[in-house]
């Protein structure tokens, strides 16, 4: 296998015996498929927005945004439009080439669909990338989601398909496949990765990234979350998972998808700079960056700023901008230099 080739028939066999290499073997290997496809000093950056809260019908067990669990999240109705423009504007101006809203929905309702596509077009008139996460979509709906200028669709796995029934009853796993099959022919871009450390075996972890890396196209970004334990969630004790076999899935994933976006999501708040520069030297080349991660906390935006500037790290730039140009060769102009970085920090209190 060369570093730049893409495959969608992998075995378990085959992505464990990655899993099981020396550790620094993985990384090398993971470096090598990185450096074929990607500039390894860029990192993409988005930031997400909960644009409604709580109270979903959905058991998901990792999940303060259930119903069917008392964590003590203030539930929030649909954000104003006005409002999640706003935060779309403030992201774009600290850096964000793309912005996610999440609403903690089983499925969206017609009634809600106007407002959803209204945030899209305008989100997206910003000059932004724009992502959603919705839950499960029927294929009518892909398609007006598509059709209002949605890039990104995210909807994600979250672990192997024989571990699925420990984590969520209320949808099924083929449900899911569903959506994202539905996503793909309305002809949006797929978000989806997992969560690791809810308890799952190594062989789910792996599992994961078999079921994802084989799917008819790769997920263009691949979101690898460490499970936040929330109080009141059923998986508010579970053990924790090695810091090494997270980095071990990120490695494996970069070279089992080597053209696709690998994000270090949720849980990025609990690894310290060190964990995190060695997620990046594994192949991780996309973040969340604000302060917030949907309802768990998420590394102050300036934090990461620093730890780019310690690994002469760049954010990687949006591919196109419609308007305030000039706005936007002032962020760029100031993320791509080193001798300007500074001026980026500035620009992002002056924003605040
Ligand atoms: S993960 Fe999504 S679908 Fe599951 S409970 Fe949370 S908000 Fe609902």
């Amino acid at each position: 296998m060369t570093a730049t080739e893409l495959r969608h028939d992998w075995t378990l066999q085959e992505a464990r015996a990655l899993f099981e290499l020396p550790f620094n073997d993985l990384l090398f290997r993971a470096q090598t498929v990185h450096r074929a496809h990607f500039d390894p000093n860029e990192v993409q950056v988005s930031t997400l927005l909960s644009i409604k809260t709580g109270a979903c019908p959905e058991d998901c067990k990792y999940c303060p945004q259930s119903g069917h669990y008392n964590t003590g999240l203030e539930k929030e109705k649909l954000l104003e439009i006005e409002k999640v423009v706003a935060e779309a504007r403030a992201a774009r101006e600290k850096g964000a080439s793309r912005f996610c809203m999440g609403a903690a929905w089983r499925s969206p309702a017609r009634k809600d669909m106007p407002y959803v596509l209204d945030m899209i077009r305008q989100v997206k008139s910003l000059g932004l990338e724009t992502c959603m996460t919705l839950g499960m979509l029927e294929e009518s709906q892909a398609r007006e989601l598509a059709d209002a200028g949605l890039d990104y669709y995210n909807h994600n796995l979250d672990t192997s398909e024989k571990f699925y029934n420990h984590i969520i009853t209320t949808r099924t796993y083929q449900d899911r496949l569903d959506t994202l099959d539905n996503v793909r022919k309305a002809g949006m871009k797929v978000c989806c990765g997992g969560i690791m450390g809810m308890g799952e075996e190594e062989d789910d972890r792996v599992g994961l990234l078999v079921q994802l890396a084989n799917l008819p196209q790769h997920p263009e970004s691949v979101p690898v979350n460490m499970l936040v334990k929330v109080k009141g969630t059923p998986l508010e004790n579970v053990e924790d998972l090695d810091p090494f076999e997270f980095i071990r899935i990120i490695a494996v994933a970069r070279i089992m998808m080597p053209a696709s976006h690998v994000r270090l999501s949720a849980g990025r708040e609990q690894m310290n700079e060190q964990m995190q520069a060695l997620c990046f030297m594994a192949g991780a080349n996309s973040i969340f960056y604000g302060e917030k991660l949907l309802t768990t906390s998420n590394p102050e935006a300036d934090s990461d700023m620093q730890l780019f500037r310690k690994l002469g790290i760049r954010p990687e730039q949006r591919e196109q901008c419609a308007t305030e140009e000039q706005e936007e060769d002032a962020i760029v102009e100031a993320v791509e230099h080193e001798a300007t970085r500074h001026l980026f920090y500035d620009a992002t209190r002056e924003s605040a």
